[in-house]
């Protein structure tokens, strides 16, 4: 379709999967390709470009095309999950190298981090998410080779103004990549914005369905840092496998459609809960209250995404048994499926977590506004 159609959009990109059809039958949606290793000629070389499944495979290309597109960027990896594409990245760091990452971050990636980077002599800085004079004090500083972004952040949505943070990192010759999970491409395209490298977790809204463990890296350039990530997947092996890449393909599908209901349910139910009595803060970028609003509603576009969080009156006791009392949100890990999810962070992550001890985090799905504005009523009245 690209060819075919030069000027489409986004949503038309996605739902088409780029308009691909199979060429053997016409079919509107291609085959699985399974295959891990391919005949070569006579002449031993192999002329499809395919030699073995661990370096490459058709399905994994189709999604990674479909993207590219979305992301607008040079050319994407897709990995067996959101973690091995973040710490691809950092794999491709050499002993000595600095990075600087943000204090309000996925707490896994955090978490292998804090290990990794001591051990592997890669030094990690943490900076305060949506402070760039610190951002670019620390910067001057470290002098380093990354800076990670993540934008918004999980579990606090703080906002980090990626054009401030590329600007920064490229003053010093750093690579900014971001975890766009949250924001997708349909809210947010990092690249535009000067990032070099945007990651997703591709289990969450990508994919959308919570069936599928993916990882996604994209790149503005394919530069030599983004072939040492090549490398990385290649020879340590962590490619997607073809199951999940076309289940990936189908997911992303639907991505604009599901993105959109999820944002629209997740600022109906901040403004309904905002000033609720049982309720101390609504974090949700979307508010004019919540402090990355300006930044937010500059570099997205769209809405403001299905993730929030509510601080409950009562601590730790009141969140927990509001969490006890829904009946419709799932109690669960993960995010961005079409059912709606609720967690107590601080209970997953341990003591060390800076995640407040009152907070639910919610994961909007595409259900009626209504259900969920009442199952949360109901549970928010037995605090
Ligand atoms: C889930 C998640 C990850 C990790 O991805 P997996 O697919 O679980 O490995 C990284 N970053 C964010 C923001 C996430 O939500």
């Amino acid at each position: 379709m690209s060819k075919n159609f030069p000027d489409a959009s986004p949503e038309t990109l996605a739902a088409q999967a780029l308009g691909v059809t199979e060429p053997l039958t016409g079919a509107v949606t291609p085959p699985v390709y399974i295959a891990s290793t391919f005949e070569r000629e006579a002449d031993l070389e192999y002329k499809n470009g395919f030699i073995y499944g661990r370096p490459d495979n058709q399905t994994v290309r189709q999604a990674e095309g479909v993207l590219t597109a979305l992301e607008g960027g040079a050319a994407s990896l897709l990995v067996a999950s959101g973690m091995s594409a973040a710490t691809g990245v950092f794999l491709a760091l050499k002993p000595g190298d600095t990075a600087l990452v943000p204090e309000v971050m996925y707490w896994g990636i955090r978490k292998w981090l804090n290990a990794w980077g001591a051990e592997w002599g890669v030094a990690i800085v943490y900076y305060p998410n949506d402070d760039m004079a610190a951002l670019q004090a620390l910067t001057q500083k470290h002098k380093p080779a990354l800076i990670w972004a993540e934008t918004p952040s999980n579990p606090m949505w703080s906002i980090t103004d990626l054009k401030e943070a590329a600007r920064i990192a490229h003053s010093v010759g750093a690579k900014l990549a971001v975890d766009s999970t949250v924001a997708t491409p349909v809210l947010s395209r990092p690249l535009e914005h000067g990032a070099d490298i945007v990651m997703h977790s591709a289990t969450k809204y990508l994919n959308g369905h919570s069936d599928v463990i993916a990882g996604a890296l994209v790149t503005r350039e394919a530069d030599d840092f983004w072939q040492r990530i090549v490398g990385i997947r290649k020879d340590i092996g962590t490619i997607m496998g073809p199951f999940e890449a076309w289940l990936l393909l189908r997911g992303m599908r639907t991505l604009h459609v599901r993105v959109r209901a999820a944002s629209a349910n997740a600022m109906a139910i901040a403004r309904h809960f905002e000033k609720h009595p049982k309720v101390a803060q609504v974090l949700y970028p979307g508010l004019p209250g919540h402090a990355g609003h300006a930044v937010a509603a500059r570099q997205m576009t769209g809405g403001f995404g299905g993730m929030l969080s509510i601080r409950v009156t009562g601590g730790k006791e009141g969140a927990v048994k509001a969490a006890a009392g829904l009946k419709l949100f799932k109690r669960a890990t993960s995010l961005g499926g079409v059912e709606s999810l609720v967690e107590h962070r601080r209970s997953i992550e341990g003591p060390e977590s800076p995640v407040p001890e009152d907070l639910l985090r919610f994961s909007i799905g595409i259900e009626s506004e209504s259900d969920l504005i009442a199952d949360l009523e109901q549970a928010l009245a037995a605090v």
